[in-house]
């Protein structure tokens, strides 16, 4: 059978591979447009998305499109937006290794169906699991590297920007660095 987001979604629905599918309300796939050529990719689901089963709701997601709309980009028609992990860890902790382990081949089914040709990292744990182990997002946010012919960046994720409001002139430099790139790829 042909693999489709559609049959991802329903496998996640009832996956019970890692813990958090006992504390979970619902799981959180992604969304937005499914032929985008931008995939932005976040750690996990908070409380508000474990409720509504759609990734940045709440306060970081209104900053995330912000980010977005500045750099001329509409999170509806030109971005998909997923997480690391499918369902939320209790109280927002980090996500464990093994968690990370044990959700990664839906990570990788979702980036081989979406095909996108750009990958934002929204995050240590997104940029240490898809650009670099060690990578540290306030040193090597908004470089670029190329792997496999996807363009990868990483920036600081939305609610570390609504901790530490410095971030924020940051990441919209990295976001206008996209626009850059996007233009220099699809122009
Ligand atoms: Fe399954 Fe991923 Fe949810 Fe763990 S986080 S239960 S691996 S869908």
């Amino acid at each position: 059978m042909t693999d489709s987001l559609e049959i991802l979604y329903n496998e996640v629905l009832h996956c019970r591979a890692c813990g958090l599918c006992e504390g979970r309300k619902t799981v959180v796939l992604g969304n937005g447009a499914a032929n985008a050529k931008i995939l932005l990719l976040g750690e996990a689901p908070g409380e508000a998305e474990d409720k509504s089963g759609e990734p940045f709701v709440g306060r970081s997601g209104k900053l995330l499109c912000e980010l977005l709309t500045q750099a001329g980009f509409s999170r509806e028609q030109d971005i998909y937006i997923a997480n690391m992990l499918k369902c939320r860890p209790p109280k927002n902790r980090n996500p464990k290794p093994c968690e990370l382990a044990a959700c990664n081949g839906f990570l990788q089914r979702q980036i081989k169906l979406l095909a996108p040709k750009i990958i934002v990292c929204l995050g240590r744990v997104s940029a240490q699991s898809i650009i670099d182990k060690g990578f540290k997002v306030t040193v090597q946010h908004g470089q670029w590297v190329q792997k496999d012919g996807v363009w990868l960046m990483g920036t600081f994720h939305p609610a570390s920007q609504l901790r530490s409001p410095s971030q924020k002139p940051l990441a919209m430099c990295d976001f206008a660095a996209l626009r850059t790139k996007h233009d220099e790829i699809f122009a």
